[in-house]
């Protein structure tokens, strides 16, 4: 839900997010995607039941062909609704029956991406006595600090809410920076759990890391930033690869049997292998690994298309 300028605005963003939904699942192994809805309207303002409802009576006349879930503008109040009116609605709390808050396995995603580029860049996936700076302790910030600490990692906190570093820092040993100097500040690893937008032209001079992997979204500014950030060196954990730990575990619950907790937790830890896998193809056809993600994604893509194919009597050549 967002205050869109135009219809045009708002379709244009349901075909970009939609298309976004289709390379994250294809690359997680999730047989989803190609979906997104939007409401145009002010979350702040404009929420009511009766207009959820409205949008889950519409969602229920497609039938099936499109499942909806949480995002930006909606929280799990706005999933009841649309369940009142449809089955249809992924992510719900666990008291009516869907897997509750992803924060958590979203983190522990981010923290198996994290692993693999470490892997890859120091001979070693351990985290152990290595700096990692986070940006932002919201619902999945706020999360990936523990898991970090227990990897026996040094962890430097930021959040422009000063409560949650003041909430973070009391619970563990983790040292505080200014919002201002967290994407500047020499370490091992940056992870931005805030905002999207965070590397660009600007930022790319500034960061003295060899990884960034972090839960944020459309963290490139622009295609060319991923470019940019690579010739510095930089091992760059593409978004929609290592934030995909919340979407594996809420769909979870769509296989036969319904919501499995240790099924879903191993599908994310797959993520580790993932991430290997494109820095390896990255090296390999020396591209950035911003391509290789979409590369990986568009290969399961076209051999998912080939063995429906091969199915439906068609000939098979992978
Ligand atoms: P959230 O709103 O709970 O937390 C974001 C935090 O970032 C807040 O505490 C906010 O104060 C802080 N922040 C904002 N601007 C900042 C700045 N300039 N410097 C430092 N801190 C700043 O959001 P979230 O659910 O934790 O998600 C974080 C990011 O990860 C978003 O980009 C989101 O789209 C993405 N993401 C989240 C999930 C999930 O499971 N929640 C899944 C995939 C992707």
């Amino acid at each position: 839900m967002w205050t869109y300028r135009s219809e045009m605005d708002a379709i244009e963003d349901a075909l970009r997010l939609a298309r976004g939904m289709t390379y994250k699942y294809a690359a997680a192994g999730v047989n989803l995607g190609g979906g997104k809805c939007v409401v145009i309207g002010d979350p702040r303002r404009e929420k009511s039941e009766m207009l959820f409802r409205a949008l889950g009576r519409f969602i229920n006349r497609l039938g099936g062909i499109y499942l909806t879930g949480e995002d930006v503008g909606t929280t799990l109040r706005e999933m009841e609704y649309l369940r009142m009116e449809t089955p249809y609605v992924v992510t719900l709390p666990a008291s009516w029956g869907g897997a509750g808050p992803i924060g958590g396995a979203t983190a522990f995603g981010v923290v198996q991406g994290m692993k693999a580029c470490a892997g890859a860049v120091y001979g070693g996936d351990s985290l152990e006595g290595r700096t990692v700076t986070v940006q932002g302790l919201g619902a999945v910030g706020g999360e990936v600090v523990p898991l970090l600490v227990k990897e026996g990692a040094r962890v430097v906190v930021a959040d422009i809410d000063r409560e949650k570093v003041e909430g973070v820092t009391g619970r563990f040993r983790v040292a505080a920076a200014s919002p201002d100097e967290i994407l500047g500040r020499e370490a091992d690893i940056f992870c931005p759990c805030a905002l999207g937008g965070v590397i660009n032209a600007e930022t790319v001079p500034q960061f003295k890391v060899k990884i960034i992997c972090g839960s944020a979204n459309n963290q490139l500014r622009e295609e060319r930033d991923g470019q940019a950030i690579e010739g510095r060196g930089i091992v760059y954990a593409p978004d929609y690869i290592v934030n995909a730990g919340g979407t594996i575990f809420d769909t979870d619950r769509l296989n036969p049997g319904g919501f499995n907790r240790e099924r879903a937790m191993t599908n994310v830890a797959r993520i580790y292998e993932t991430m290997s896998s494109l820095i390896r193809i990255s090296r390999e056809e020396r591209i950035p690994t911003y391509r290789a993600a979409d590369l990986l994604a568009e290969r399961r893509i076209e051999a998912v298309r080939k063995a429906k194919g091969l199915a439906a009597g068609g000939e098979m050549r992978l």
